[in-house]
């Protein structure tokens, strides 16, 4: 199998999967009891802490352990609002992902006030649009770090600069970034941010939130847990395996270099195929993800062949259950449905090889042109 779905979800490490584990035989006490079984549990759960927070250059007592990034991004959002009651207003982009998105249309039915900056057809936000849309009764900026679609990365620091000017508060969903870009919060200037272990090679369901030191942020969960900002008896197996997670990541960032220089390898060698575009060419994008489209065949017809032959990608549209929506973040890029269902996300981790890349141009090569010629 060549897996090129790293930022749907990332293969757990050896050192992740064997400290969970270890975890689960050797320090499965409750990490709030004051016995040598808890202390086991919470000595382990502060080391994780430690690293999350060094991957970061946070401080520990800024980390929250939550369920994932969906949890960070409604525990920054909602949170935001309860903290300021008098502010009704959320800035945000339309290019964000699901678990941010339906929750501010969810409180915009509520009556919240919501700003949704544009992108550009390369997806680079509109700075000065967000400049105009912040007031004095915004409780929250929130944009995320890089997208997941597209790969394409926000100027964070100068957006969190904006609305520090604005004494406003600011949010970044830096799951797609973090572990794949350094990450320094207080160089970037953010209040609060989102991550994911099972991006950065670590378990499913666990994830953090930076909250800055300083900002009482209310819970989404109620208990003492998290020193009262995240109820619920912690998953302290998963806490471990994000915290290896973590750790590796920093020691491997330099390695980022060679998974761009895969990435242009990969794109050089797209090019040779009629028709190809490469959505967020001209932007400031990740080192791992490629989202490209061949003409107008179908995204899923180039996929299934794919994964005939062992290759795993995924459509550029997020499809719901519900049907083939085309994705919303194509769509704010100016493209047309037609366009939209034709990508293709190819996402590189720091394991993929060469000779991967090279299979899978070969195999494209192969698919492409007679679904093309069918197509025209
Ligand atoms: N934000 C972004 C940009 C993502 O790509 C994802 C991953 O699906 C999430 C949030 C949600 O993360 P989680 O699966 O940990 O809830």
């Amino acid at each position: 199998t060549i897996y090129l779905d790293n930022n749907a979800t990332t293969r757990p490490t050896p050192e992740v999967l064997a400290a969970m584990q270890a975890c689960q035989d050797e320090a499965w006490g409750n990490p709030s009891s004051k016995h040598r079984v808890g202390d086991a549990a919470r000595q382990r759960m502060n080391s994780a802490r430690a690293e999350v927070a060094a991957l970061l250059a946070a401080s520990a007592a800024e980390l929250v352990f939550t369920s994932g990034a969906t949890e960070a991004n409604h525990m920054a959002i909602l949170g935001a609002l309860a903290l300021q009651p008098q502010r009704r207003h959320i800035v945000s982009s339309l290019v964000e992902h699901p678990s941010t998105l339906l929750l501010l249309r969810h409180l915009q039915a509520q009556g919240v006030r919501i700003s949704w900056i544009a992108v550009d057809e390369h997806g680079q936000l509109q700075l000065d649009e967000l400049a105009a849309a912040i007031t004095p009764d915004t409780a929250l900026v929130s944009l995320m770090w890089a997208n997941n679609e597209t790969g394409v990365v926000f100027p964070i620091a100068q957006a969190a600069e904006l609305a520090r000017q604005r004494g406003v508060l600011f949010h970044t969903d830096a799951v797609q970034a973090v572990g794949r870009v350094p990450c320094d919060v207080a160089g970037l200037g953010v209040d609060l941010l989102s991550l994911s272990a099972h991006k950065l090679h670590g378990p499913k369901g666990i994830g953090a939130l930076y909250v800055r030191k300083g900002i009482k942020l209310p819970p989404l969960l109620f208990g003492h847990q998290e020193r009262g900002r995240r109820g619920g008896t912690e998953d302290v197996a998963g806490i471990v395996g994000l915290g290896v997670a973590a750790a590796q990541a920093r020691a491997a960032l330099p390695r980022m270099q060679a998974v761009s220089a895969l990435r242009q390898r990969f794109e050089r060698g797209l090019a040779r195929l009629p028709q190809v575009k490469i959505n967020g060419a001209g932007a400031a994008r990740l080192p791992n993800t490629v989202s490209v489209r061949f003409g107008q065949v179908h995204a899923e017809l180039v996929l299934e062949r794919l994964d005939r032959l062992g290759i795993c990608a995924s459509s550029g549209s997020a499809c719901t259950a519900s049907g083939d929506m085309p994705s919303h973040v194509l769509m704010a890029m100016g493209m047309s449905s037609e366009q939209a269902v034709a990508t293709i996300r190819f996402s590189l981790s720091r394991d993929t090889r060469e000779d991967e890349i090279d299979a899978v141009l070969a195999a494209l090569l192969q698919i492409v042109q007679p679904l093309q010629a069918r197509a025209a």
